[in-house]
């Protein structure tokens, strides 16, 4: 078993044939994915929350992405917050600032991410981080603003050692996506092989970043099989080692025990 702890299964690039996509997962051994809520943005904030009660297969996540900071206004942090509360909502994210895009300014990024941490710790839930060519800034607003002790995910990870160093410091876990299986991914597999096996976790990004083989395809939660298998390979550990492994950390992390 498996969870695929950051999906857009939402996305419209789904709606042809998101049962069959749904299926294809549970038949490869991927029996939770995560729905991260982030939408199109708001004053939609339930994009997550609507496959969760849909299909048992999934927990959602709430928040608003960086590249969507703009559009937020008082009323989408009151709308956040009581969303935070639902019983399927297992993290708050993905949140945090992308320098790449720069779709919203960088002071504006910057606020809304630091608002949502703060609606995270009210909710007592961790929070999944999205940082794009903007790695010191993020660290240093988390390390200002958040409690190590609630923790977070590092979605997709594409640091190295040191900076998956800086994560674990501050509580966080990594988790790695299909850019591992990239051959000139050398960094991130280096930090694959390092990361204490108690603080890793497995994701797909669907439909974006597909894995090898399925590289430059539409990616989808059944093709995480492949990063699965190169994490393991990398740590020199059986793919069920890692299947147990990701999956306890990802119930200890988010408080599901098991459900
Ligand atoms: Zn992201
Ligand atoms: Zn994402």
């Amino acid at each position: 078993m498996l969870i695929d702890s950051h999906c857009h299964l939402d996305s419209d690039q789904f709606d042809e044939d998101r049962e069959a996509v749904i299926e294809r997962a549970i038949a490869a051994g991927v029996t939770r994915m995560v729905a991260i809520g982030t939408g199109n943005g708001p004053p939609d904030l339930e994009a997550g929350i609507r496959l969760a009660d849909r299909y048992d297969a999934f927990y959602a996540t709430v928040a608003i992405h960086p590249h969507d900071a703009c559009k937020t206004t008082p009323e989408t942090f009151r709308h956040l917050a009581a969303l935070s509360r639902h019983p399927k909502v297992v993290a708050i994210g993905e949140m945090g600032l992308d320098y790449h895009y720069d779709f919203a300014p960088r002071e504006v990024q910057r606020a809304v991410f630091i608002e949502q941490m703060h609606i995270a710790a009210e909710a007592k839930k961790p929070i999944v981080i999205h940082t794009r060519e903007a790695w010191d800034d993020t660290i240093s607003v988390i390390r200002e603003h958040w409690d190590a002790t609630l923790g977070g995910i590092m979605h997709c990870f594409s640091g190295g050692p040191k900076e998956a160093q800086q994560a674990l410091d501050l509580g966080f876990y990594i988790s790695f996506g299909g850019i591992l299986t990239f051959p000139k991914a050398l960094e991130i597999q280096e930090a694959a092989r390092l990361a204490p096996v108690d603080r890793i976790l497995v994701e797909t990004d669907a439909p974006y970043l597909a894995p090898i083989p399925k590289r430059g395809k539409r990616n989808e939660p059944a093709f995480m099989v492949e990063t699965a298998r190169k994490l393991a390979a990398l740590r020199g550990v059986s793919e069920q080692a890692i299947a147990e492994s990701t999956t306890k950390n990802f119930h200890r992390l988010c408080s599901t025990f098991g459900g």
